[in-house]
């Protein structure tokens, strides 16, 4: 199979997968946040006042993964308390770190949630356990991998927690995806997450036709 490129481009594509329209549309307009106004003001949240925006990476590499994403996509949807409001295109690229590994098919969801961020970490934790997730060493290929990049605007920093995911924007695979379903996105500490696509040009990915 051939290797891909980057083919990405930074202008937004039409939602895809899953949102209702208004969802989609919502999601394009949004900074990801209830409070991520460029000019520093709280915004309403675009999904209700006790609910939160929440951004998710799939990935796989094992056992079919296309059909790996496909169904970590259905159990997205089905996460507690918690309603799938997007999923992007999928995307493969090549992996990260470990060479000689078979491509990754990856993907972004976005979620509205009334979990608090550790909470959703740990229903993500269920799905990854359900799809047979090993943790054998760092960068190793995996069946399912999934990290959560964004929750509203807010930054977490303890020991099983980093919010936003402190590697999502040096990876392609992370931002063509988001960027795709919300193209206005910020990402705290480091700006608009379309800023970070130069740094990534390198990186080689993918698009997939439906
Ligand atoms: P990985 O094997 O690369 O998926 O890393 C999983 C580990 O990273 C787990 O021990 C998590 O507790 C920790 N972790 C820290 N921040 C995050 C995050 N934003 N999303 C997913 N896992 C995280």
């Amino acid at each position: 199979m051939p290797s891909p490129r980057n083919d990405v481009q930074p202008a937004a594509q039409p939602p895809r997968h899953g949102a209702s329209t208004e969802d989609a549309e919502r999601l394009t307009d949004s900074p990801c946040s209830d409070s991520g106004s460029p000019h520093g003001g709280r915004q309403k949240s675009i999904v209700s006042d006790v609910s939160h925006l929440a951004f998710v990476a799939l990935g796989a590499n094992l056992a079919d993964p296309l059909a790996q994403l496909r169904a970590a996509a259905a159990a997205l949807a089905e996460l507690p308390e918690s309603r799938l409001l997007q999923l992007s295109s999928l995307y493969r690229t090549a992996p990260v770190g470990i060479r000689g590994q078979p491509d990754f098919i990856n993907a972004v969801a976005a979620i509205e949630t009334v979990l608090d961020p550790q909470q959703l970490l740990d229903a993500l934790f269920v799905v990854e356990r359900r799809f047979g997730r090993r943790r054998e060493f760092h960068h190793a290929p995996r069946t399912l991998d999934l990290d959560l990049l964004l929750y509203d605007q807010r930054v977490v920093d303890s020991p099983r927690l980093s919010v936003p995911h402190p590697r999502m924007h040096l990876r392609a695979f992370v931002l063509a995806p988001l960027l795709e379903i919300a193209p206005l996105c910020r990402i705290p500490g480091r700006g608009t997450a379309a800023a970070w696509l130069p740094a990534v040009r390198g990186q080689a990915i993918q698009r997939l036709a439906e």
